[in-house]
């Protein structure tokens, strides 16, 4: 049993792109919802202040109205910070101002300027958990403000993730973490491979789809489309490929698929913050061939829980594909239970905040 310093009263401000369930915050809302239920079961006290239409009732949401935010993936470095009228993220966070009083520390889930720029107006110590590597040079340049400002208080998933914002202050690195029991091994998977994700460029699925068309392997794809034209796109360049679109599933739904597969292909073009889809797949037992960059290059084992590629190497992921046989699945699986339960996950986020509140 994990015995707490001190009982905390939490306050997750979630991402303004999406409501929790959407699946249009990508990583982060698994990733919040984790960390809020781990908070919860070591008696914390925990409230989430999340975009109407989050869709999770087996947590505590106050649900904010007001318009979505831009997803930053989409905008170039040097736009400007933009609000739309009625700004969701404006009102999350005059919410969180106004209830401040009654917790101990606010933790900020969005990837956008202004939560870090309202850090120093706030009475509460605010803990700013990074979801992405360097985008935008406005929010690059209050990353740093902060982190001058108020140090510790910004947290990044990877080593990889971090070394983008090029800090000279120490930060927390804090990986990342599922509930493993929800995922089931498989010793003996089909002949398919998976590819899950946000369907959006910076994901590379193309890359998945040549590597399934050249060796006729199935591919089964899963994830929202967020970037319509270039799904077509991806449809009318590889005709011929075997593969399979099934959607978004609920996390069990694209388990019972993915655990079936023989590996998960991860394609990124950026530089992945962490990948939850990575340590979701190793759960299942499922090897994660990726490009070596990023998280992923910090969570697969070359060559024992998967393979790391040259990035951008479609006959890297090809050849990978030809070496699955020698990765033993339930070495992923122990990967997946020592490295990324939810008890290794709560113990390196409650550290944090004690660490934050100086506890
Ligand atoms: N996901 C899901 N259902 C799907 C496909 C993906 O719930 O059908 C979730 C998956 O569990 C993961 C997230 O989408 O938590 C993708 O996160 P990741 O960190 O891999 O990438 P991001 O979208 O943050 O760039």
């Amino acid at each position: 049993m994990t015995v707490s310093v001190k009982t905390l009263k939490l306050l997750f401000v979630s991402t303004p792109v999406g409501p929790l369930g959407s699946g249009i915050g990508g990583g982060v809302e698994l990733t919040l919802y984790n960390i809020a239920q781990e908070m919860i079961r070591r008696s914390h006290q925990l409230q989430i202040v999340a975009p109407v239409g989050s869709t999770w009732n087996d947590l505590p949401l106050v649900q904010i109205p007001g318009n979505l935010q831009i997803i930053a993936q989409t905008q170039e470095r040097t736009a400007p910070v933009t609000m739309p009228e009625n700004s969701l993220l404006a009102n999350m966070w005059d919410y969180a101002r106004q209830v401040q009083g009654d917790y101990d520390l606010i933790v900020n889930f969005a990837y956008d300027w202004l939560p870090f720029y309202l850090a120093p107006f706030f009475d509460c110590a605010i803990a700013h958990l990074v979801s992405m590597g360097s985008l935008n040079n406005p929010l690059d340049q209050i990353i740093k403000q902060v982190a001058k400002q108020f140090p510790r208080t910004i947290g990044f998933h990877t080593q990889a993730q971090a070394a983008t914002f090029a800090l000279e202050q120490q930060y927390p690195l804090l990986s990342n973490g599922i509930d493993v029991s929800l995922y089931d091994f498989c010793s003996k998977p089909k002949q398919q491979l998976a590819w899950v994700g946000r369907i959006a460029p910076e994901k590379g699925l193309e890359d998945a789809v040549a590597a399934s068309q050249i060796t006729n392997v199935p591919l089964k794809i899963m994830g929202k489309i967020q970037d319509d034209l270039y799904w077509q796109k991806i449809n009318r360049d590889y005709p011929n490929a075997p593969l399979e679109y099934l959607g978004f599933l609920s996390t069990n739904q694209m388990q019972e698929v993915l655990r079936q597969c023989r590996a998960l292909l991860m394609t990124p073009h950026w530089v992945e913050a962490f990948g939850n889809v990575a340590i979701e797949s190793l759960a299942c037992g499922v090897p994660v061939i990726s490009y070596r960059r990023g998280g992923p290059s910090e969570i697969i084992q070359d060559g024992k829980t998967g393979f790391l590629v040259e990035p951008d190497s479609v006959a890297g992921l090809i050849a990978a594909i030809a070496r699955l046989d020698k990765i033993d699945r339930y070495a992923c699986r122990q990967q997946a239970e020592t490295e990324f339960s939810l008890k290794a996950l709560g113990d390196r986020f409650e550290n944090w905040f004690y660490k934050i509140l100086d506890i």
